[in-house]
């Protein structure tokens, strides 16, 4: 993909590398491929349950790799108990939903410092997308 993010220029970014910053990018390259949508226009992206840190790690990988920015206004925090993203082709108002299969809950929460973290945070560069997301898909009635 042309417009793939790498990890080196989301660092760059971000400032480090973290689980969170790597979950980001893989669920909004996720997003965009089952939308069938482009980067930054067309779409518009809501992020649950990731009010403090690291878990507001996951806004800098998704604005990275779907290029929905709060500079741009398509991209939005919500207040939730659980982390869930949102994404919407505007387009063809189809809508994604994707959330962290149980499995990854638990890895993350058993993370200890800093060392473990960015471990973990390689390896989930390489993880099947499938093993890490739950997604569900619809269309959007307007
Ligand atoms: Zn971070």
């Amino acid at each position: 993909m042309r417009d793939r993010i790498s990890l080196k220029e989301a660092i760059k970014f971000h400032g480090h590398l973290g689980p969170y910053l790597v979950l980001g990018i893989r669920a909004g390259e996720l997003a965009l491929k089952k939308l069938k949508c482009k980067k930054y226009f067309g779409l518009e992206v809501e992020i649950y349950g990731v009010e403090e840190k690291p878990k507001s790690c996951l806004i800098d990988g998704l604005q990275l790799s779907t290029g929905a920015t709060f500079g741009k206004g398509n991209i939005c925090k919500i207040k939730a108990k659980n982390i869930k993203i949102i994404a919407r082709n505007l387009k063809n108002n189809k809508e994604v939903t994707i959330s962290f299969r149980p499995s990854l809950i638990k890895d993350l929460s058993s993370l200890k410092n800093h060392r473990d973290s960015e471990a973990f945070a390689q390896k989930l560069l390489r993880i099947n997308t499938k093993d890490l997301f739950q997604v569900k898909t619809k269309s959007v009635v307007t």
